[in-house]
């Protein structure tokens, strides 16, 4: 699944190449993904210009030039593929700019959503309007991030979880941001003080900045814009490293699974 710095690598990728590109054409193949489509989606597209690329969560946000916002969200298993050939039977969606470049939508799993909303009232969208904070803001520090945890008697990793709280903090990078800061998955949120907090702020931050820079982390049928793929998942510390040595004290990593997701960690350098 796509995660925030996979989403984060492709804003980007779209950003460069296509901000201020003009919509020539669109071939739709379906009319529902996850949700239906919007109407005369089409019509209501071709003509315009893009004006930016923005992010929310794992949500893309293209605004165009008249006001409204074509959102993107990719569900378990969507990519977007600029140029090259076609891709068969899961390209749903295809986007023709004006110079020639092509922008493919494919989703084998059909989970991903497409629509279009007022870019005004972004914030009303029924999909981003319960969702927590970004962890890449500058907002996102120690003062925060302790009072969204002081209230929540849940193991911190699936405090970190959750989307309400704070988003793009998936599986991988929870995993890799407490042991950057020792702390235990299992520790109970509210127990984390405002030391731990500015640490535990910065570790997320990082984890998600240094994989970005390596574009993300691609663990399966992922393509980012560029069509290159991503190398994070070599500097994984202890994510999917079962029985390997601690990187700081040399037990073996060990891997438990906590609210139904698999969590790797350090016994003694995690408390
Ligand atoms: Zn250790």
């Amino acid at each position: 699944m796509p995660e925030l710095p996979e989403v984060e690598t492709i804003r980007r990728g779209l950003a460069a190449r296509l901000t201020g590109a003009r919509i020539e054409g669109i071939e739709q193949r379906r009319a529902a993904l996850r949700f239906p489509l919007p109407e005369r989606l089409a019509a209501r597209l071709v003509g315009r210009r893009t004006v930016g690329f923005d992010r929310r969560a794992k949500y893309l946000l293209a605004s165009l030039d008249d006001g409204w916002t074509l959102l993107l969200h990719l569900g378990m298993s969507g990519r977007l593929v600029l140029d090259g050939p076609p891709r068969g039977p899961h390209e749903h969606l295809t986007f023709r700019f004006a110079g020639g470049t092509v922008l493919r939508l494919v989703d084998p799993r059909r989970f991903g959503a497409v629509d279009l909303w007022p870019s005004g009232r972004l914030g009303e969208h029924p999909l981003l309007r319960g969702l927590g904070f970004e962890p890449l803001e500058p907002g996102f520090d120690a003062a925060l991030l302790q009072g969204l945890l002081q209230v929540r008697r849940v193991a911190l990793k699936s405090a970190l979880m959750d989307q309400r709280l704070v988003v793009g903090v998936g599986n991988i990078y929870a995993n890799e941001a407490l042991f950057r800061d020792r702390l235990s998955p299992r520790r109970l949120a509210l127990t984390v003080g405002p030391e731990r907090a500015a640490r535990l702020a910065r570790a997320i931050r990082e984890v998600l900045e240094a994989a970005i820079a390596k574009g993300g982390t691609t663990l399966r049928d992922y393509v980012q814009a560029n069509g290159e793929l991503g190398s994070f998942q070599n500097d994984f510390l202890v994510y999917e490293r079962e029985g390997e040595p601690c990187p700081a004290c040399g037990r073996p990593i060990r891997r438990i699974v906590l609210a139904g997701r698999a969590t790797y960690f350090c016994s003694r350098c995690q408390r």
